[in-house]
Order: C-alpha cells, then structure tokens, then sequence
C-alpha cells in the first residue's frame, strides 16, 4: 500500500474515544432515506408474501460443506483460531485466488478471514480512512458503504453510474470527481444493486487512472460467479501495478450460499493486512471455527452447487426481464450478480409509492431504488432468489395490480 498506515491506526483508536463520528461532520453526505425495518415489519404481516426484497440466496449450503463442518465437531477442532484465521483456510483462499482471479498473494501476510465480507468492510474503511478522506463510491451503491466510511469520518463523494451505461462504472466519471482529498475508490463487480459488469476494458482505465492518482482500490467481489451472456469477471488487483494498491473483498455468503456460517476474508498488502488483523483482534478475536472449515471444504471441493445456483439465476434473470419488460419496465443490460435493477417511471408512481402499492395489493416485496441512493426514486431492485413458478406468480400478481389502480 502506498500510504503510511501506522499513523492511521493510531488515529483510529484516539478519535474512537474522543469523537461522535456520527455528529454533523457527516449530515451533509448523501442518505438512503428508506426504513427498511418498517418496509420489512409490513411485509411480515403480508398474507402470502412473495419476497424479492432481501439478497440472501435461496439454497441451502451444499452437504458436503455442511459434513466438512461436523466433521470438525466430531473431531474436535473447534478451538479458538488465530485472529487472521486459520492458516488452512487463508491457504484455501490463496490457491483460489491464484487459481480463478490471477491473483498471487502469500496465505500467511496477504489475507485475512473476515466474520463475513460486511465485517471485512468495516474493518478495512476503519483502517483506513481518516476524518475528512474522500472515497469514491459508485451510484447507486450496497448502503452499508455509507455506514462505515462516515462512523470513520470520511466523506462520501458519489460517481454517477446511468441507465444508458449500463450502470458500469467508467473511468470518465470517476476522473470527474476526484481532488486532493480523494484516497481510496469502491468498486463492486458486478454491483449490488444494479448487476452491472465493468467490462475488462473500462477495468483497465480504471486502474490505470487509480495509478495516476494515486488511489487506493477497495475492490468487492462477492458476485464475481454469477454472469450472463457474454460477461467477464476480472479483479483489478491482478492488473499490472494494482496489487499494491488493491484491497479485494470477498466472502462465502452468496458464492456458497453461506450467509449464515459468517465467513469472509480480505486480500490486500501484508501492512494493511496486519492493520486489519489487530482491530479485529479486539473486536470477535476470529470468525467462527467451525465456519472456517466448513469453508475450506466451500472453496476446495466440488463446486456443483455454485454451478446449479448460476444456472438457476440465468434462468430467472430471463423470465424476471421478460416479465418486467411487458410490463414497460427498462434496465441496462444487467449481466451479473442475482439482481435485475428497473426503472419503474413508466407506472407514474415513484419506487416508494409502487412498493407499498404491491405490498398491500399484490402481496409481493421488490426494494425501492432510494434504498440504494436518494436520487434513485425511480428504480426499484428485483432479487433472483425465487423459484420459476413463484417469479411467474408474482410477475402476473405485479401486473393485475398495476392494471387495477
Ligand atoms: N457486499 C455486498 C455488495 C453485499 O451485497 C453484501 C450482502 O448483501 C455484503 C457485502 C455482505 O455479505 P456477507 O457479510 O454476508 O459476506
């Protein structure tokens, strides 16, 4: 990493006792408006609810991780393990990265097992932004974003993704956006919430203008197996230059369907790395033993299941656009993740309105774009993540409650 981190950590662990880092520094940054424990209190109490709200995957976690995890039990290896995980594990995660992303990193300095990617997040914006940082952040964005870079204190400075791109990212509007206080760029590919892929050229810009600049890339890649058509995962950590300024995000929850076991970890430069590793050192000390095996077993044995999942996501992705389409609904191309991202300007409601109208109506919960970023009011975002069948159910119960207003 090009940047002297020690001081940063220090800083940290001051400010923490010092400061409400939630206090008016951070009033003037964007918001995603929606109460979704409200929108999610109401849809509990929906009679026969069709969710496409929440993205955690509809599949249960594949046998043979669930027996590499009684196994551990049986056989006891279910002490506490070192606090970047354990070195079987980070082992695992090196060979994948070698193996699927072109991605040489040393098991031992260059990762770190996360409790979940959410908390692999956390983690790295604490370590590494200081009061008044920027960090580019694509729009709309996974609002969790929001949270950890302003409790750190850093500022929130919005790249515009549109419709007529696709929702990519593009070198273009990032270079618009950057000053001198600009140190690190946030990309997801393909992006929660808009599926979007940055094409492997774009990618490249990307780097070479992170390079220019000198900023630091926080790269999430927890969909990096779910693409359609012709769509291509490249890490940008692998690009030349990158590695030393790249910080990859991953995690098991959606690639395995692994939501639960709360496993993901973080590959980046051994410093930052080592920064990492001791605020988690305070916080849960490891991510769960037992999880850390059943995720070798994830990462090292067959991957049937990945490739059923992907192949269930294509087939919906087809019937869900099909769906949407004949209702007048319009997306970009959207070719990753489990997500179709559609502009709903065509019913003459906002997102917000035609969410409680197909909640009270239809029965169905779809998220409004503002949950994503305030100025996504038109937009709502459909998951992947139910059976055919019930997708065609709820596609006719949508449209029978949009002809009835
Ligand atoms: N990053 C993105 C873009 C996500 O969509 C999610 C979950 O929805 C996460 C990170 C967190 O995933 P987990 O903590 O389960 O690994």
């Amino acid at each position: 990493m090009s940047r002297p981190r020690r001081q940063k950590r220090a800083k940290v662990m001051a400010e923490s006792r010092t400061v409400d880092r939630t206090s008016d520094r951070t009033t003037e940054q964007p918001r995603n408006e929606v109460d979704i424990f409200t929108l999610q209190a109401l849809a509990n109490e929906t009679p026969d609810l069709i969710s496409f709200g929440l993205g955690d995957p509809d599949s249960t976690t594949a046998p043979h991780i669930i027996e590499a995890a009684q196994r551990a039990i049986d056989e006891g290896r279910i002490g506490p393990a070192p606090s970047r995980g354990l070195p079987e594990l980070r082992q695992a995660i090196a060979n994948k990265l070698q193996r699927e992303n072109n991605l040489i990193v040393d098991p031992d300095s260059e990762v770190v097992v996360t409790t979940g990617s959410q908390e692999g997040l956390f983690l790295l914006v604490q370590s590494l932004i200081d009061p008044g940082d920027e960090v580019l952040v694509p729009d709309p964005r996974y609002p969790a974003y929001d949270k950890a870079i302003t409790l750190a204190g850093g500022k929130i400075v919005l790249v515009p993704t549109s419709e007529e791109n696709d929702f990519a990212l593009r070198a273009a509007d990032i270079e618009a956006k950057l000053t001198e206080r600009s140190k690190a760029l946030l990309l997801i590919t393909p992006s929660n919430p808009t599926a979007a892929v940055i094409p492997p050229d774009e990618l490249q810009r990307i780097a070479e203008l992170a390079i220019e600049r000198d900023l630091i890339v926080i790269s999430d890649e927890i969909y990096e197996y779910f693409l359609y058509e012709d769509a291509r995962h490249v890490s940008i950590g692998s690009l030349p230059g990158m590695k030393e300024r790249t910080i990859t995000l991953n995690g098991l929850s959606k690639s395995h369907a692994m939501t639960g076991w709360r496993v993901g970890y973080i590959a980046a430069p051994a410093e930052f790395v080592a920064a990492v590793s001791s605020l988690k050192a305070m916080g849960n000390i490891h991510a769960p033993t037992v999880s850390q095996w059943a995720a070798v077993a994830a990462l090292e044995g067959p991957q049937d299941a990945v490739n059923e999942m992907r192949a269930n996501y294509a087939r919906r992705r087809r019937l869900m656009m099909d769906g949407l389409k004949e209702m007048g609904f319009t997306f970009g191309s959207s070719k990753g993740a489990f997500y179709i991202w559609a502009n709903i300007s065509s019913t003459g409601m906002d997102a917000m309105q035609l969410c409680y109208h197909w909640l009270r109506e239809a029965g169905v919960m779809v998220f409004p774009g503002s949950r994503f970023g305030e100025r996504w009011k038109d937009y709502m975002r459909f998951t992947l993540l139910q059976p055919d069948d019930v997708i065609l159910q709820a596609l006719e119960r949508m449209d029978n409650a949009l002809a009835s207003r």
